[in-house]
């Protein structure tokens, strides 16, 4: 800890990690609450990869995600937050727990009282052969989220990359809005008979072929699979890889990951962890933008409310 501690400016209240839709809904929270708070973020949300949502309450005609965030971002600062760019590459407390110190890539060092990881997943990416893989996620043929836009693709034909139990579940998923769904296994179909006994009474497809060449034009995705004359063509293609929690930080303050490398709610109750929160897609649970939103606010909340209650300003029958 004392060698994270060269280089570091005056404590402030409360230091965010992440400056996608949790953590800057918890900074404009927090802003307001009047508190000290800096969002430390390095770019990689993944709301800046949604093309358009359209599942955003109060949003009907959709809004880009890069959009989203750049008012996001406005309306925390607006209130007084402040964001910085930097990736936190280190993060302890002191023993007395007064106080967390993170250290960035750029050598700086902040302290603060409260903490609030709000770091995200990696989705784990679909390799192409040909095309643009950012063009394709912009213009629809390659899709990472069926809750976030199955509906998007009703009645189109739908394929799901992925060779086992959760690339099945993703495929009878989409099942619910289009009959043409075909599972493609990316190496070899890992399913035993149950699985595809379900996967053929809802009428989905499985190919045994394996996948040769993926390529993405502007309007569908064509896919050669070992054995066929030509590829075949689709509307849209769901990668069903699933996604690697961004949590090393929150292993550098203890045990608070489960073996998926995600953080479980219950790690950052008060009692486990005083004064840690944690929100959004590295949490357990539905990786959904409104989620993100709401678990910011709940944790700036009982972060600010932790806070008064060390500086003796919470009422002691409403503890
Ligand atoms: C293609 C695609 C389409 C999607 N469509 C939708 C949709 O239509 N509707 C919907 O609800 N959801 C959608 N999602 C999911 C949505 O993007 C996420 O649920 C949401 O972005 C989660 O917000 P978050 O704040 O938890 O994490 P993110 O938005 O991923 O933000 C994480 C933040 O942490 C930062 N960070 C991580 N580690 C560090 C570090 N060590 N130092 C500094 N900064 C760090 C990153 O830079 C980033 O700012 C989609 C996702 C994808 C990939």
């Amino acid at each position: 800890m004392t060698s994270l501690s060269a280089g570091e400016g005056a404590p402030i209240d409360i230091l965010i990690v992440g400056a996608g839709p949790a953590g800057l809904t918890a900074g404009m929270y927090l802003a307001r609450y009047r508190r000290d708070v800096r969002i430390v973020h390095d770019g990689r949300s993944r709301a800046l990869w949604v093309p358009r949502s359209r599942n955003i309450p109060g949003f009907p005609d959709g809004i880009v995600g890069a959009d989203l965030i750049v008012r996001m971002s406005d309306h925390a600062t607006r209130y007084g937050a402040e964001i910085v760019e930097g990736r936190v590459v280190e993060i302890a407390r002191d023993e007395d727990r007064a106080l967390f110190r993170a250290r960035l890539d750029s050598g700086a060092v902040i302290a603060a009282r409260g903490l609030i990881l709000a770091t995200g997943v990696d989705t784990n990416l679909a390799r192409l052969d040909s095309g643009d893989h950012q063009a394709a996620v912009r213009s629809g043929v390659l899709r990472y989220c069926p809750i976030c836009d199955g509906f998007e693709h009703s009645d189109q034909r739908i394929a799901v990359l992925g060779s086992d139990l959760h690339g099945a579940a993703e495929a009878m998923f989409l099942r619910q809005y289009s009959r043409d769904v075909t599972l493609i296994p990316k190496w070899q179909v890992a399913l035993t008979d149950k699985p595809r006994g379900e996967l053929a009474a809802s009428g989905v497809d499985v190919l045994e072929g394996r996948v040769l060449r993926l390529e993405a034009t502007e309007e569908a995705m064509f896919v050669a699979i070992e054995g066929e004359a030509a590829p075949r063509r689709f509307d849209t293609l769901y990668p069903a890889f699933g996604s690697t929690p961004r949590s090393e930080l929150a292993a550098m303050l203890g045990p608070l990951t489960d073996p998926n490398g995600c953080i479980p709610f219950s790690a950052f109750s008060d009692g486990l962890l005083p004064g840690v929160y944690a929100a959004g897609d590295v949490l357990e649970g539905l990786d959904q933008i409104s989620v993100a939103t709401g678990q910011g606010a709940m944790a700036a909340t009982r972060l600010h409310n932790w806070l008064r209650d060390q500086d003796g300003h919470v009422m002691a029958d409403q503890k």
